[in-house]
């Protein structure tokens, strides 16, 4: 069977953009079709500057949306990476393979090291390993697909290349992963700047919808959304991004084709109108179950207690074997 993981960081309140390109197709495909593993990557939320007591209350509320959101623990495996040693143990293997050059290149580090200093802080060094730890989380479970928003495409991709290198030298220990992305609404874009990612840990809020945004902050924030100029409504992320996102995130709610769509409307505000509705009817119900799991810790905490010791037991033995293939001495 095939075997999926994903994850999402407890850095920031969840996003929309969290939830249609990838929460989404974890619930209503993955869990269904494949064993698959889904994590609340506490551990990626320590390289940038954090409070504690603010990490752990977004792990908490991180993995009751998932369930929110339609993961079912008697399908797939919902779980915290910090419950899970081997995570950390499997990283340090792969920071012996891969290079400092390769951690340099990436996008992502580039954007948030950038971002850091501009808020007056200095760079983690985590914040530059990130993506060897994100691929000891792959890495450790012998996940085929990991199904992730275009931004994490890089990163799966050094996942691949790295269990690669590890495979040539020290022979067959990982499965090679791939990373799969949703058809629409693969990168949702910031509504007050269309040209940047919604990230759930951005300053911007007015341009970012949370999961847990009441209706009416969807609806100011949609029909406040930055358009382009121009009266026609047509489909074109390079020259119309601002409309261009608004209807992807239409299309993805509604289950519609962006393209088609805009042939459907002849105003900006009809098509924020129907976006902002769309949003909230796609919210609703996540909202609803949120609220129920919040009555009922015990409940939560019991799903992730019995996530990680299945976790643990999927990854045991393939990190065990990653320590033998790389010469370390069997402990006794
Ligand atoms: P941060 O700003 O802390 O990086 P984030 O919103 O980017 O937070 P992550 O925890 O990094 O969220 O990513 C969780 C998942 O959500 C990943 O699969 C990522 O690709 C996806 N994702 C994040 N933002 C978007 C977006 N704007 N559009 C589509 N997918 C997204
Ligand atoms: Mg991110």
């Amino acid at each position: 069977m095939t075997r999926v993981f994903s994850g999402i960081k407890p850095t920031g309140h969840l996003t929309l953009g969290n939830y249609l390109g990838a929460m989404r197709q974890w619930a209503a495909v993955d869990q269904h079709r494949a064993d698959a593993l889904f994590c609340i990557v506490d551990l990626h939320a320590l390289t940038v500057d954090h409070d504690p007591a603010r990490v752990r209350r977004l792990s908490r509320q991180g993995a009751s949306l998932l369930l929110a959101a339609g993961l079912d623990p008697r399908l797939c495996t919902v779980f915290v990476q910090s419950h899970v040693d081997e995570h950390a143990r499997l990283s340090y293997l792969l920071e012996c393979v891969a290079t400092d050059g390769e951690m340099r290149r990436m996008i992502q580090y580039k954007e948030k090291a950038v971002r850091e200093r501009e808020r007056g802080g200095s760079v983690r060094l985590s914040l530059l390993t990130y993506p060897v730890l994100m691929a000891a989380d792959i890495l450790a479970y012998g996940a085929d697909e990991v199904p992730v928003g275009d931004d994490q495409a890089q990163h799966v991709e050094l996942a691949r290349d790295l269990a690669v290198r590890f495979n040539q030298r020290y022979g067959h220990t990982f499965v090679v992963p791939r990373a799969t992305l949703p058809q629409v609404a693969a990168r949702v874009m910031n509504l007050q700047e269309p040209t940047s990612k919604m990230g759930k840990s951005d300053d911007s809020g007015p341009g970012i919808v949370y999961l847990l945004d009441e209706p009416d902050v969807v609806r100011k924030k949609v029909m406040r959304a930055v358009t382009d100029s121009g009266r026609e409504v047509v489909y074109d992320r390079q020259s119309r991004p601002g409309l261009a996102n608004l209807l992807e995130i239409l299309a993805a709610c509604t289950g519609g084709d962006p393209s088609e769509l805009s042939g459907a409307y002849d105003s900006y505000g009809a098509l924020k109108k129907d976006t902002a509705e769309a949003v909230i009817e796609v919210l609703r119900p996540l909202q609803a179950r949120h609220a129920e799991l919040c009555a009922d810790p015990g409940y939560l905490e019991g799903v992730l207690r019995e996530g990680a010791e299945r976790a643990r037991a999927m990854a045991r033995p393939t990190v065990d074997a990653a320590y033998r293939a790389i010469g370390l001495l069997p402990a006794l």
